[in-house]
């Protein structure tokens, strides 16, 4: 008889000397037991054996460090990921993924799955906060593919970090290990776990979020400005979205609507995930005291509500540099993002791609390959942040002027070489 696959995990493996002290709750996050070159030495964990093909070590197993490690398994790279939960897992909240992101994840392989992860929301439609009058409509399904060049994608979290977890092969993604800090020695770079143990490879990537250990190792221990938004964000079924609001029900709005409700110093955006089944709503607000006022409509969504995540919304000045000696940063650690833009997690999936790309086209010259990353990425991702704190400061005026242009940011592609140099 066969061992189960978690009976597998735990059991000691007397031919490699050694055993999976990690609680592997996971099947895929037994990096020790599956890896030859790996092996336990008293507290540390040590590379041993031969050099075998270049290996990333990646810190956070988020939405960035996930994709980054599906594209470099892509272009050859032995990757280990790190994460200090138990769980790959993501909140009950929702994620807009844009038409530069979408382009990303076609080109990892994941076209199938992400539109079977994803939905793609007709209409964008914007409404008035308290008498529910339309300010404007516009469509997104039919013009996104033909003006973007893909699709524009909204999607339950869990479902887009289920997705890139599944590219992955078992063994990849390590659980309860915290990274305390990542140094170069020499020709490798090692990771430090807060058990003691190291991990070495010829890069670490520090991919652990905003308040990102990595980053306050090597470019200072600042914290994150707290921007006095806190946001809400929580799901009902599709049936509670009300169809007809407005003066006399004169607004009609359609299942498959992406809409927004615009007030003074907050909005609420409500947009559907899986498939189309669900309403995520996302509220931000810069105080705790606000629904007063605000649409009947709306308010009697927010009754049918029954779980609540709540956020304070921090960001962080872009920084020039992202990277010392063989340790870079991706994703909110090197430039986190206000979500006004609905960009910082696609942000995190394009650096994944392009970190890929050069550290394959720099072979063994690994800082340039690093340097040439940190170059493409950083002036980019820095006018996004930006350009999500200008829309922060927009959406408080009265009259919020119109929304920025993001084109710019949609129209883009990481995977093509021509849209790469104009941003040189
Ligand atoms: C309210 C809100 C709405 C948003 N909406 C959108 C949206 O619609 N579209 C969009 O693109 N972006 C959106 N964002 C931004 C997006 O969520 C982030 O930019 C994205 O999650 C960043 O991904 P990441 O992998 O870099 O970091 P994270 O998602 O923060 O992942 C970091 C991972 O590292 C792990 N970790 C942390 N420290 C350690 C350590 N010491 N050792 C090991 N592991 C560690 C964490 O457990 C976590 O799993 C939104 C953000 C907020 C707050």
């Amino acid at each position: 008889m066969s061992a189960s696959p978690r009976a597998a995990i735990n059991r000691f493996d007397p031919l490699a000397g050694r055993y999976a002290r990690l609680t592997a709750r996971d099947r895929k996050c037994d990096v020790m037991r599956n890896d030859p070159g790996v092996t336990m030495g008293g507290t540390a964990l040590v590379a041993v054996g031969a050099r075998r093909s270049r290996r990333v070590v990646i810190l956070g197993g988020g939405i960035g460090g996930l994709a980054a490690a599906v594209a470099l398994r892509q272009r050859g790279f032995e990757v280990h990921v790190f994460e200090r939960a138990s769980t790959i897992a993501e909140v009950g909240a929702g994620l807009q993924v844009g038409p530069n992101a979408v382009k990303v994840l076609y080109a990892l392989g994941l076209k199938e799955a992400l539109h079977r992860s994803a939905f793609e929301p007709t209409n964008m439609v914007s409404i008035k906060w308290d008498d529910a009058s339309l300010r404007h409509r516009v469509p997104l399904k039919a013009i996104a593919s033909k003006q973007y060049g893909a699709p524009y994608m909204t999607a339950h979290r869990a479902h887009i970090q289920a997705m890139l977890h599944e590219a992955l092969p078992d063994g990849v993604i390590t659980l309860d290990a915290s990274c305390v800090g990542a140094d170069t020695r020499g020709q490798i770079a090692v990771a430090r776990f807060a058990d003691g143990r190291e991990v070495e490879g010829d890069v670490v990537v520090g991919a652990d979020g905003i308040r990102s250990a990595i980053r306050a190792q090597h470019f200072g221990a600042d914290r994150p400005r707290f921007t006095e938004m806190m946001c809400w964000r929580c799901m009902v079924p599709i049936e509670h979205m009300p169809t007809k609001f407005g003066l006399n029900g004169s607004v009609e709005l359609a299942r498959g609507e992406y809409f927004g409700w615009l007030g003074p110093n907050g909005h609420v955006i409500c947009y559907p995930i899986g498939k189309g089944d669900m309403l995520n709503l996302f509220c931000r607000h810069v105080t705790d005291q606000w629904v007063a006022g605000w649409n009947e409509a709306l308010l009697g969504i927010f009754r049918h509500v029954e779980h609540v995540f709540k956020w304070g919304i921090h960001d962080r000045d872009p920084m020039p540099e992202w990277r010392r000696g063989r340790v870079t940063l991706l994703g909110d650690a090197a430039h986190p993002t206000m979500p006004t833009l609905a960009q910082g997690g696609n942000m995190a999936i394009e650096d994944g791609y392009v970190l890929a790309r050069n550290l394959a086209r720099h072979g063994d010259d690994i800082e340039t390959g690093l340097r040439a990353y940190v170059a493409e990425r950083q002036p980019r991702t820095a006018r996004v942040t930006l350009q999500s704190r200008q829309q922060f400061a927009n959406n408080r005026k009265v009259p919020p002027p119109p929304f920025l242009d993001r084109t710019w940011i949609f129209t883009f592609d990481a995977t093509r070489e021509e849209d790469v140099r104009q941003m040189a």
